[in-house]
C-alpha cells in the first residue's frame, strides 16, 4: 500500500514538471494581476448589484490572464509586458518619492527617475553636466544638475 502511494506521489511530481517546463512562470506583473484581481473579487462580492457584477467580470478576466501568462510559451512578449507595468510603476511611484526626498535631501541632491526604467536616482547638486548609468538597468544618459 505504502509503495504505491509512493510512487503515486513521484508521477504526480512529475506531470507538474512536464506541464511547466517552457512555460514562462511568474513575475511582477503577473503577481500584481493575481493580487488587484482577488481585491476586486473581494470587493465584486459586497453587495449584489450591477458595479459589483462589473468588478467580478474584472477581476475573473485579470485572473485568466494571469494564468494564461504563467503557463505562457512567449517568452518575449511576457517579458516585454511586464517590462511595460514595471516602468509604469515605478513612475507612479517615482512621483511620489522625488517630492518625498526632495523634501528630506533637497539641498544637497537632485532626483530623478531614469528615462528607461523609471527608477529614482539621487544626484549630487551643481556637478554640471554628468553622465549617469542607471544602477537598476544599466542604461547611459546626460543630465545637468
Ligand atoms: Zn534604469
Amino acid at each position: 500500500m505504502a509503495k504505491k502511494s509512493k510512487n503515486k506521489d513521484k508521477s504526480k511530481g512529475n506531470v507538474f514538471q512536464t506541464l511547466m517546463s517552457g512555460r514562462y512562470g511568474g513575475d511582477n506583473y503577473g503577481l500584481f494581476l493575481f493580487v488587484t484581481g482577488l481585491a476586486l473579487m473581494i470587493i465584486g462580492a459586497i453587495g449584489n448589484n450591477v458595479a459589483g457584477t462589473i468588478l467580478m467580470m474584472i477581476a475573473t478576466g485579470e485572473i485568466i490572464f494571469a494564468y494564461v501568462r504563467l503557463m505562457s510559451k512567449k517568452y518575449d512578449k511576457r517579458r516585454e509586458e511586464n517590462r511595460r507595468y514595471l516602468y509604469k510603476r515605478n513612475s507612479f511611484l517615482g512621483t511620489f518619492k522625488i517630492i518625498w526626498r526632495t523634501l528630506k535631501e533637497g539641498r544637497r541632491y537632485k532626483f530623478y527617475k531614469c528615462p528607461q526604467c523609471a527608477v529614482v536616482l539621487r544626484l549630487p547638486k551643481g556637478a554640471g553636466m554628468i553622465e549617469i548609468t542607471c544602477p537598476k538597468c544599466g542604461k547611459k544618459f546626460i543630465k545637468k544638475v
